[in-house]
């Protein structure tokens, strides 16, 4: 893409995956970018991690068949073959699911009729509530916390603790106690109410980096685009109708804020008519997530690359042999007491609970916790989450925690970033680019 005389390019500021689904959908549109990213890499909270020289991902990522911009984005860029696709399966002590390859909502049907761990009563009261939010087309009068939504549904204890409990924190990062019942109901409808491969599991066998970075970067440098890495944007100022960036310096008509919002209030300080969205970003509380990285000397023996390990917390493993042989991760989703213990205590309990699912381990070589503080919003009922417009003509926010159906995933990140791109292809005005 060469860029034309006195055409500004669009600059995007924060390469995580909204920022970088922004730029890749303005570089296959024609219009130059220039993305800016504070760190030394891109990928934001889902990137690649150099682990003493095996990379890793920052937290282990889950995505899910509903995840139609991500996979139509990964699928351009051609990294879709980095994923491994299987209809959905959980596996926990005590519980199992399987849903079959049949057309939903047969899929669903007949996987809750075999499910394990759950009696008629839980399986009736499952498909209740399926029913009763398909009748409301899944929305809620009134939005208030998931777990008193269920009490509500008259929802068993068991079904909440072995199926929608797991879901919400999974899903949303949030304890069911605190969790938006209308987010998690829109979890519901997308994955387990959608079409049958809406529901399928999607994991990436490789590393983060490999899937949207590396491509996303080399896609825009290859068609006259700029990404510059360790490139912090200190601040935007009003200039007639354009906006400084400064830091870098640049001046130019349109702005993509795709950060973390917490930065906002640092970005945004002085710009007119911003007030509302900074609040709005501080109002926003978080929840971590927590991965440990197992190293062993040869492959533990999955019978399905991802399981439940049952415990307190519902921390998953994962088997990734992909990113090196006898490697595994095991994830644990929302705040908790696990957060307080000394890492190698929270080694050996973990350790202790995989080796309950499958038996005697391979001797471990190495292992390494990864905290990530903010890994998402805490997704409460009614949170006032800012649009992708703002009252300002050329600026605009992308990032997982703007308005939107999801809660803080790859696919809202994703969303927010695209639609930031055709909102600013739709407003293309003569002069800009
Ligand atoms: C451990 C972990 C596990 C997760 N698991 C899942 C999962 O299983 N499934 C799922 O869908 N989602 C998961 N998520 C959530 C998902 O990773 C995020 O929702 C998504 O990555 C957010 O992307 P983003 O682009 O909105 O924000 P970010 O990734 O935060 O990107 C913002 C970028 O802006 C940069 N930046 C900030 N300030 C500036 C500045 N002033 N100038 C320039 N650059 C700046 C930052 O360095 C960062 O790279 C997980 C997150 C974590 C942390």
């Amino acid at each position: 893409m060469n860029t034309p005389e006195g055409i500004k390019p669009v600059a995007i500021v924060g390469g995580g995956w909204a920022g970088l689904a922004c730029a890749v959908e303005l570089t296959e549109a024609g219009t130059p970018v220039t993305l800016f990213e504070s760190a030394r890499q891109l990928g934001g909270r889902a990137r690649r991690v150099d682990w003493n020289g095996v990379p890793v991902d920052n937290g282990q990522h889950l995505m899910v068949g509903a995840y139609r911009e991500t996979l139509a984005l990964l699928g351009r860029l051609g990294t879709h073959s980095f994923l491994e696709r299987r209809p959905l399966e959980l596996h926990v002590p005590g519980f199992r699911l399987r849903l079959p390859r049949l057309p939903a909502p047969l899929n669903l049907a007949v996987g809750l009729a075999f499910a394990q761990g759950l009696d008629l009563r839980d399986k009736l009261a499952a498909a209740r509530l399926m029913n009763f939010l398909k009748d409301r087309a899944f929305r809620l009068a009134v939005d208030g916390r998931a777990a008193e939504f269920l009490r509500g549904q008259q929802q068993p204890a068991n079904l909440v603790d072995k199926l929608w409990g797991p879901i919400c924190v999974a899903a949303l990062n949030t304890p069911v106690e605190m969790a938006s019942a209308q987010v998690f109901c829109n979890v519901l409808r997308d994955s387990l109410a959608g079409e049958r491969a809406d529901s399928d599991l999607v994991m990436n066998r490789a590393d983060l980096g490999l899937l949207l970075p590396d491509a996303a970067a080399a896609l825009i440098a290859g068609r006259g685009g700029e990404v510059r890495t360790g490139c912090k944007v200190e601040g935007l100022r009003l200039e007639g109708e354009n906006l400084r960036l400064a830091g870098p310096g640049l001046t130019t008509g349109r702005v993509v804020v795709a950060t973390h919002p917490s930065r906002l209030p640092e970005l945004f300080a002085g710009l007119p008519g911003m007030d509302a969205i900074v609040a709005q970003s501080a109002a926003f509380s978080w929840q971590p997530i927590l991965t440990l990285w197992l190293r062993f000397a040869e492959s533990p023996r999955f019978p399905f690359p991802m399981l439940g390990l049952g415990g307190g917390q519902s921390p998953w493993a994962f088997e990734r042999n992909d990113l090196h042989p006898g490697l595994a991760a095991i994830v644990v989703s929302a705040e908790g007491p696990h957060l307080t213990m000394p890492a190698p205590e929270l080694k050996d309990e973990y350790l202790a609970l995989l080796a309950r699912r499958l038996g005697p381990l391979p001797p471990l070589l190495d292992w390494k916790t990864i905290v990530e503080k903010r890994a998402t919003f805490a997704c409460v009922p009614r949170l006032a989450r800012p649009a992708n417009a703002t009252p300002i003509p050329g600026l605009y926010l992308a990032g997982d925690y703007t308005a939107g159906d999801y809660p803080a995933t790859i696919e809202g990140a994703v969303r927010s970033g695209v639609k930031c791109a055709r909102l600013i292809i739709q407003d293309r005005g003569p002069g800009i680019y």
